[in-house]
């Protein structure tokens, strides 16, 4: 078959590979200069260095994407530390661990700044999430993850230690945004995958550039196999004859005929490309549904260590929203003789992404300053901000059921991408598994056609 897969981002690559892999003549087209989408490394002039457009962590339970990395060569490339640090503004620290000791603290109300009565309440209050999980009520997709906590009646103070900060990490939004359903199913995935590996879940990182990690060994594998990859190609039509797909048209014009297409585009650039698809239309809906999320992540070169105790940080009390920083020098065993590098993540960040870069680098070194005595005297050597409007995507109350599956109407077209349906949210854990499920789709396509 010849196939074609419309999206260079992770669902893209993983499809492009695993139709290769499987024997298929594959053409991957992509919209912008280079792959990778929103995972990518980006030269920066000014320091002669090629930092991450923001941190991606990975969890243990990320199964698709390792497999994805074994395709590509560099599975070796992820590291597992099993733990993560959580700091108090003054400089304090307390590791966090996510299984063992540490998680059998947790799971009694033992988080930092939870005490006295409050721990109790803690217990009894994640006990009752759990259940909840587990055996999710009928009304859990009609209020957000905020009122989940307040009905379940978790503290406050166990909110900012741990659950607000579990919710914008796997929801990818606030919790007064996010409807409960979302991180309950998650919550429930990781369990089920900690017990299918008999391994705690734990949180693991990249210990080399994104595209080292995730496009220089697919383009190798591309370059081996003859995959044609086509930059600037920007598709504006998926095209269906029959109720079979025949191929894409580009917006300049030009008709590329295939038997086989998977379309890999996110979710903010689906609306058009379907047009000719039956039951498009609810495919679409999920535009209106799946709201997109920012992420300000900076990029911090400095002149010394600010002497972080772990290779990533989570701040407690931040701004409210989610802060990370992540020790570069010790993440990718950089040499810190010209500078350090601090990467911080903001997640939810709607006010912060309309501040200008100056204002921005003020409030991460202000922020840093207030966590870590030794970056009082830092100086900035360069900042390196990067603004992704849409990062992620929302899921609010109301949206269950509304990720449309990888399998189309059309015969021989089948849909990827972190906003499909999957058992994760948006992820590279859901983009790559996304890409799994379509290529099943077209392989089983193709062999009922022999
Ligand atoms: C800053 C940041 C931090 C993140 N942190 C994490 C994390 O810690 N852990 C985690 O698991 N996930 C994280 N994510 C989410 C993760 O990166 C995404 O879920 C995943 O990469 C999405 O992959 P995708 O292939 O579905 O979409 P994309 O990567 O967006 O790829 C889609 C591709 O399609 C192309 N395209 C669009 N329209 C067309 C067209 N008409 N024709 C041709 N090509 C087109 C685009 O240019 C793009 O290259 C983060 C995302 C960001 C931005």
């Amino acid at each position: 078959m010849h196939c074609v897969v419309v999206g260079g981002g992770l669902a893209g690559l993983a499809s492009a590979v695993w139709l290769a892999e499987a024997g298929h003549r594959v053409t991957l087209l992509e919209r912008r200069g280079s792959l990778g989408g929103r995972t990518i490394a980006m030269p920066v002039a000014a320091v002669d260095d090629v930092p991450d457009n923001g941190q991606h962590v990975f969890a243990s339970g990320y199964q698709h994407l390792m497999r994805y990395l074994d395709s590509v060569g560099t599975r070796e490339h992820v590291a597992f530390p099993g733990h993560m640090t959580v700091r108090m503004p003054g400089g304090g620290t307390r590791r966090s661990a996510f299984g063992g000791v540490a998680g059998l603290r947790a799971a009694t109300g033992d988080l930092p700044g939870v005490t006295g009565l409050d721990r109790w309440r803690t217990a009894r209050a994640q006990v009752t999430l759990i259940r909840q999980a587990l055996r999710p009520p009928p009304w859990l997709d009609d209020i957000t993850a905020d009122e989940w906590f307040r009905r379940i009646g978790m503290p406050q103070s166990a909110r900012d230690a741990l659950w607000d900060g579990i919710v914008i990490g796997l929801t990818g939004d606030k919790p007064d945004i996010s409807s409960a359903k979302v991180p309950a199913d998650l919550l429930v995935t990781g369990i089920r995958r900690a017990r299918e590996t008999r391994t705690p879940i734990s949180i693991g990182y990249p210990t080399v550039d994104l595209d080292t990690l995730f496009v220089d060994g697919a383009e190798k594998l591309f370059a081996d196999a003859g995959v044609v990859v086509r930059h600037r190609a920007v598709v504006a039509s998926v095209d269906v004859l029959d109720d079979t797909v025949s191929g894409v048209t580009l917006t300049d014009g030009e008709h590329i005929p295939a038997d086989a297409v998977i379309c890999a585009v996110p979710v903010w650039n689906v609306r058009g490309l379907l047009d000719q698809v039956p039951g498009h239309e609810q495919i679409y809906a999920a535009v209106e549904n799946l709201t997109p999320v920012p992420i300000v992540s900076v990029n911090l070169y400095l002149d010394r260590s600010i002497g972080m105790a772990d290779w990533g940080e989570i701040l407690y009390g931040g701004e409210g929203v989610l802060e990370q920083v992540w020790d570069r020098q010790r993440m990718h065993d950089r040499d810190p003789s010209r500078h350090h590098l601090y990467s911080t993540t903001v997640s939810a960040a709607y006010e912060l992404i309309a501040k200008s870069n100056v204002e921005i680098t003020d409030i991460q070194m202000r922020m840093l300053r207030s966590y870590y005595p030794d970056a009082a005297g830092a100086t900035v050597i360069h900042s390196h901000v990067v603004r992704m409007p849409k990062s992620t995507f929302a899921q609010r109350p109301g949206s269950a059921g509304i990720r449309p599956d990888q399998r189309t109407e059309v015969k021989g077209l089948a849909l990827a991408g972190d906003w499909t349906r999957t058992d994760w949210t948006t992820t590279m854990e859901g983009a790559c598994q996304s890409a799994a499920r379509a290529v099943e789709v077209i392989l089983e396509g193709s062999s009922e056609d022999r």
